[in-house]
């Protein structure tokens, strides 16, 4: 409807107000997307139709609704068309009706100057009084507003009864009601004032004002007041309109509070069964007020049973109730539902239009809108949404005169109540931030004590999400601090100042040590679980430089930290690695069990305890003073999964923890320890380098001093530090290896209290930065008070599993199938190296056409060795083999894909070259079909006729099931029958044959319909005689194919490129062929356009390609040998093979018992019989020609 004229014509389908509604939906589609909604709608301002322009007006007013406009555009372009008194009553109607959605809330009371004087001149009609009533009470809903309030009473005073029995009086009302919306006793003033107005709109207007004052209240006593209404059963002839109000106003007041809303929805079903006709048409729209974009079962079931009531009207608002209660929410239950409604009424057009209308609704913005006036967990009523929601609904009680008929632009008021359902976080700046986030049902903590949860079931999302009705959202990460307690809609996220990333001692094990465990496994260990010595190291915690995100106002450099790492490297089955500059060696030892149910069950509490215990030790027996490393012992429980290659373990770090606790005192980094001189900072790290991961330093005059642990007495005073390796890279805090390090002074030390320790990480992060920057330096300085305990055995209170990623005790997983399942890595190296093609050489080739093609190779002998290898090469994943032979003492030395042992055990030629191509690359679904190809010439007995009847069977099965056939046997007529079967099937054929020295590859022409050049024959078009047995009678050399054996592995590698330059022809298998050497590259694939036929010769080293169009007497693709075969099946295959001699005349002739004429079946069914016929006949012509010297002579 924007983007073209079409639109256009949609509109004029319907009239006046009706097109009024459909061009106003410009507003819909365009909604709050002011600027280019303007552009779009500006067009339909300057039309000569009244109704359409009133359209383009309502349609700015919805645009502008609930949007913050700068230039006031909805005032600016609408007061116009109401200041000009020749506009007619639709567009002013229109504008009217705009500027209400524009402004509604607002309280402007520039708004209200034009909109008042609408209201209260009683020459203008009652009609465009009433909507300008409405808007009045929208600008200013819920203020009560004195003017407005009077200025509508006087109306309501001022006018004739006959005038205020109009249809649209009712808005007037609500717009008077509208003012008090939620002010409760605010209206008290206002209702006494209804009292004198003796038409019935008194009493109707005192119901809706007294209903609107207590919205979401859930004032029990209002509530009752109401009930009391629509108990009353009334006459036909008395006003029925306040019992409508009452209905509604019992699910306004209640709908603010759970357990009211609850009653209210009991209350309804009794109004449905006891309640007047006009009670009963209400009920469906105040559970839909109640309800709305909350489809609840138990809702969608009351208003489905309504649906088909009896009385029309309580149908149709039943169904608009569904399309309110449904609405944005693409409820599925109510999609089917409404379907079926929309099959129910469709001859009744009325009720089929409201049905739409609920559709319509229910798939409102794609299922990502609510219309629900509560916000913020039902703790905040939006006025102006929930009067948007009410317009319509109080347009419903009289839907036969209004939706139904022509006043359904009121509909359109329900855009103040749209508001999208997704919660999207922000940062402090407005940016958009994506942040995870828990999505559940909400749960009521109200009155529990601690922290309760306060949703169930929750799933985790990463924002922006969807939020349903009662569904709420919790962050699910700390990092964010949210800025409101009910995440939904546009929430502020605050940076939590507290947060860590979690630095945790994170162990990172390398994969080679993985691949080493695999390896001590399955060769040394094999199922011995005992505990296993291995070593490792870690390093210093460093941070590394990153630049910001750009777009900031300068580039910020951004410190991360490195995790710091623990990698396991030198174990007792690998060579000694060398640890990198201020890395700690450390030994650990290693549990490897055989099940994963061993991996859970093991006692982790005692190797923990076991190697605690050893820490301890070195303590006491003054070990770990000569060498400080002792202090860290590691331990890991491991179970390698061999099969999948997944490694699942868990490192522990014992650590001796104090009680009381060790008290941390000052803390400066070392660069205001050394009096900020950075020369120092750098000079400390040559000096310590040497000493392990524990020393002694001194800075005295400007100079470091290092020594060991063991060189403590004499070295330690006042001014030393004890230093250590520190892993962590978090800014304030040390690393774990701390706290063996006091366990050793506590023992070592006893009188030593008060120790200043240095946290050393990593100097080389402190080079590459740069001297100019304090916050480069990582390493720390702190003063630590040492607790002290009596007896080492007291304080042994070991803790040290690691967390794994989810931040919980337990094991982690190494999932290495990717780097180690040597299958996977054939695989992916294979692709990598034709992905290496792809980068340098060939940009464009298409390998996926390689990969999916399906190769089907005839014979198994030296060709198809070669060939499948080159497939293999390609990518190709899908061969299969066809041969009948076994594999022979011969084979091996000229067939690359067997071995001696096959010609051994004289295994099936197909079958040990698919095995053996699956030893040669595990990704390749190969197979092998024993099979003997009938030919031509070899009769069949009688006794093996079923037999070769099967195997036809199969190979033409087998044909239609690749997408290439390599014809690759041995002899010429046996490539007859696959020849014949692909040219039947369409298929690409290759063609390769070997002579001694020469050898034959060729491409079979296929059908094309579309094609301009003719079809490329086949490896028989160029024969004048059809093929007959050659092997019989044949010396031995003559039978077996001898052939210069590097002839082979060209030919066959000549037949795959073949293949590989037709794939990446745009045209496949139908391309035409290029005729000699100029032609290639030329327009065509990636590889140029592929030959008809390549011919080769090793004397002298030449090439051809050339190109033969098939020949329309060949005896194997020609249109006359297919036909036969699709007429007479086998029948016409048998005597092919048995070689029989007909009549010339009819082929056929046989078939019905006629006597054999001289030539063969194939040549007489093809019309070569009579070609060589004519050609002998033309010879001895030629023969008795005259000057046949002269003619030999000029040549
Ligand atoms: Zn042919």
């Amino acid at each position: 409807m924007t983007a073209n004229g079409d639109g256009n014509e949609w509109i004029y389908k319907n009239k006046d107000l009706g097109m009024l509604s459909a061009s106003a939906s410009l507003g819909m589609i365009m909604l709050w997307d002011v600027e280019v909604g303007l552009n779009q709608i500006d067009k339909y301002l300057y039309t000569t139709d009244n109704s359409i322009k009133s359209g383009a007006i309502l349609a700015i007013g919805m645009l502008t609704s609930a949007v913050h406009d700068e230039t006031d555009s909805a005032k600016a372009l609408l007061s116009e068309y109401l200041t000009e008194e020749s506009n007619p009553a639709i567009v002013k109607l229109a504008a009217i009706t705009g500027l209400g959605m524009a402004y509604a809330g607002t309280n402007r009371e520039d708004i209200l100057e034009l909109l008042l004087p609408l209201v209260s001149d009683t020459d203008i009609t009652i009609d465009l009084s009433s909507i300008a009533a409405l808007s009045a009470g929208l600008v200013c809903i819920g203020t009560c507003h004195g003017e407005v309030a009077s200025t509508i009473l006087q109306a309501l005073m001022e006018r004739m009864d006959s005038e205020l029995n109009h249809k649209y009086v009712r808005f007037m009302l609500l717009g008077l009601a509208l003012l008090f919306m939620g002010s409760q006793d605010g209206s008290e003033a206002t209702l006494e004032t209804l009292k004198a107005i003796e038409h019935p709109v008194g009493q109707q207007a005192s119901v809706l004002v007294q209903v609107c004052s207590h919205a979401g209240t859930g004032n029990v006593l209002e509530v009752q007041k109401m009930l009391h209404i629509c108990a009353e059963h009334l006459g036909d002839k008395e006003d029925q309109l306040p019992q409508a109000f009452a209905v509604l106003g019992v699910a306004l007041i209640s709908m603010g509070e759970g357990v009211g809303a609850e009653m209210s929805l009991r209350t309804f079903n009794h109004l449905m069964h006891y309640g007047d006709v006009f009670v009963r048409r209400t009920v469906p729209l105040a559970i839909g007020l109640a309800c709305a974009s909350n489809p609840l079962v138990t809702v969608i079931d009351t208003l489905s049973k309504f649906s088909h009531d009896n009385d029309k009207l309580v149908a149709a608002n039943a169904i608009f109730a569904m399309g309110v209660v449904g609405a944005g929410t693409n409820n599925a239950r109510l999609a089917q539902l409404l379907r079926q409604l929309a099959t129910y009424y469709h001859k009744d057009a009325d009720t089929l239009f409201i049905v739409r209308i609920a559709q319509g609704l229910l798939h409102m913005g794609k299922g990502t809108m609510t219309i629900n006036p509560y916000h913020h967990d039902r703790s905040l009523l939006s006025h102006t949404a929930l009067a948007g929601l009410l317009v319509p609904i109080v347009a419903m009680t009289n839907a036969e005169k209004l939706i139904m008929s022509d006043s359904h632009f009121l509909l359109y008021y329900l855009v103040r109540a749209m508001y999208p359902r997704f919660l999207i976080t922000f940062d402090e700046n407005l940016e958009a931030v994506t942040t995870s986030v828990r999505v559940g049902q909400a749960v009521d903590a109200v009155g529990q004590v601690g922290r309760p949860k306060t949703i169930t079931g929750f799933q985790t999302h990463d924002t922006p999400v969807l939020l349903a009705h009662s569904e709420r959202a919790e962050l699910a990460t700390e990092k964010y601090n949210p800025l409101t307690n009910v995440l939904e809609g546009f929430v502020v996220l605050q940076k939590n100042p507290n947060y860590v990333e979690d630095e945790s001692d994170n162990s990172l094990v390398e994969p080679e040590f993985w691949a080493g465990l695999a390896h001590h496994k399955l060769h040394s260990a094999k199922l011995d679980t005992a505990r296993t010595d291995i070593e490792g190291e870690f390093l210093c915690g460093r941070r590394h430089a990153v630049r910001g995100p750009a777009g900031n106002a300068q580039e910020q450099q951004q410190r991360v930290a490195t995790p710091a790492r623990l990698r396991a490297i030198k174990q007792s089955w690998n060579s000694s690695e060398s640890v990198g500059s201020h890395g700690v060696h450390v030994s650990g030892t290693l549990t490897n069990v055989n099940t994963i149910e061993e991996f859970k069950a093991a006692d982790k509490g005692e190797l923990l305890r076991a190697s605690g215990q050893a820490i301890l030790e070195h303590i006491t027996s003054g070990k770990a003073t000569e060498r400080p490393e002792l202090l860290w012992e590691f331990v890991v429980l491991a179970f390698a999964d061999l099969k999948k290659y997944r490694f699942y373990h868990w490192f522990a770090f014992p650590a001796i923890t104090a009680d009381p606790p060790d008290i941390v005192g000052g803390q400066q980094t070392l660069l205001e320890y050394v009096g900020g001189k950075y020369e120092s900072v750098r000079e400390l790290a040559g000096a310590v380098k040497g000493l392990g991961g524990a020393f002694l330093a001194k800075f005295k005059d400007g100079q470091w001093q290092a020594a060991r642990l063991s060189e403590w007495d004499g070295f330690f005073d006042e001014d030393a530090v004890v230093g250590f390796v520190d892993p962590s890279s978090h800014a304030t805090r040390p690393g774990w290896p701390l706290r063996n390090l006091l366990a050793w002074i506590r023992y070592t030390h006893a009188q030593q209290r008060q120790v200043r320790v240095l946290c050393f990480r990593d100097a080389l992060a402190q080079h590459q930065s740069g001297a100019d920057s304090a916050a480069t330096v990582e390493s720390i300085v702190v003063d630590i008070h040492v607790t002290s305990t009596s007896s080492l055995k007291a304080e042994g209170q070991i803790s040290g599993w690691e967390r794994n990623e989810a931040g919980r005790l337990g094991p982690r997983m190494a999932n290495l199938s990717a780097s180690m399942d040597p299958s996977r890595l054939a695989e992916s190296a294979l692709d990598l190296n034709l992905q290496l093609m792809r980068w340098r050489l060939a940009p464009s080739i298409d390998l996926a056409k390689m990969a999916n093609t399906r190769a089907l190779l005839l014979g198994a002998g030296t060709l198809g060795a070669y060939a499948a290898r080159a497939l293999l090469a390609w990518g190709v994943r899908k061969l299969t083999f066809v041969d009948n032979g076994n594999v022979s003492f011969s084979n091996p030395a000229r067939q690359p894909l067997y071995e001696f042992a096959d010609s051994v055990a004289a295994k099936p030629k197909a079958a040990a070259a698919a095995e053996a191509l699956r030893r040669v690359f595990p990704g390749v679904d190969s197979q092998g079909v024993q099979l003997s190809i009938p030919m031509p010439g070899h009769p069949v007995p009688a006794s093996e006729r079923s037999a070769t009847v099967k195997a036809v069977e199969r190979l033409e099965k087998l044909v239609e099931e690749h997408d290439v056939v390599f014809l690759l046997t041995d002899s010429r007529e046996s490539r007859w029958l696959p020849t014949m079967l692909g040219a039947l099937h369409n298929r690409l054929v290759i063609c390769v044959a070997l002579g001694f020295d020469s050898f034959v590859a060729m491409r079979h022409g296929v059908q094309d319909a579309e094609s301009e050049w003719p079809r490329l024959g086949c490896y028989f078009c160029n024969d004048v005689v059809a093929p007959t047995d050659s092997l019989t009678d044949r010396t031995l050399d003559q039978q077996c194919t001898v052939t210069r054996p590097g002839l082979a592995p060209i030919a066959a590698g000549v037949g795959v490129e073949l293949v590989a330059t037709v794939l990446q022809h745009p045209l496949g298998a139908a391309a035409n062929a290029a005729t000699n050497d100029a032609d290639d590259g030329g327009d065509g694939g990636v590889f140029g356009v592929p030959p008809h036929q390549v011919r080769g010769y090793l004397g002298g080293f030449r090439q051809h390609a050339i190109v033969g169009h098939a020949f329309d007497r060949c005896t194997a693709c020609s249109d006359s040998v297919m036909q036969a075969y699709r007429n007479h099946g086998y029948a016409f295959l048998e005597r092919v093979f048995n070689n029989a001699h007909v009549s010339e005349d009819d082929p056929h002739r046989e078939l019905e018992g006629l006597p054999p004429s001289g030539y063969s079946y194939l040549e007489t069914l093809t019309g070569l019989a009579k070609l060589h016929r004519e050609t002998d006949e033309m010879m001895d012509d030629i023969e008795w020609t005259e000057g046949e010297d002269d003619v030999f002579e000029e040549l």
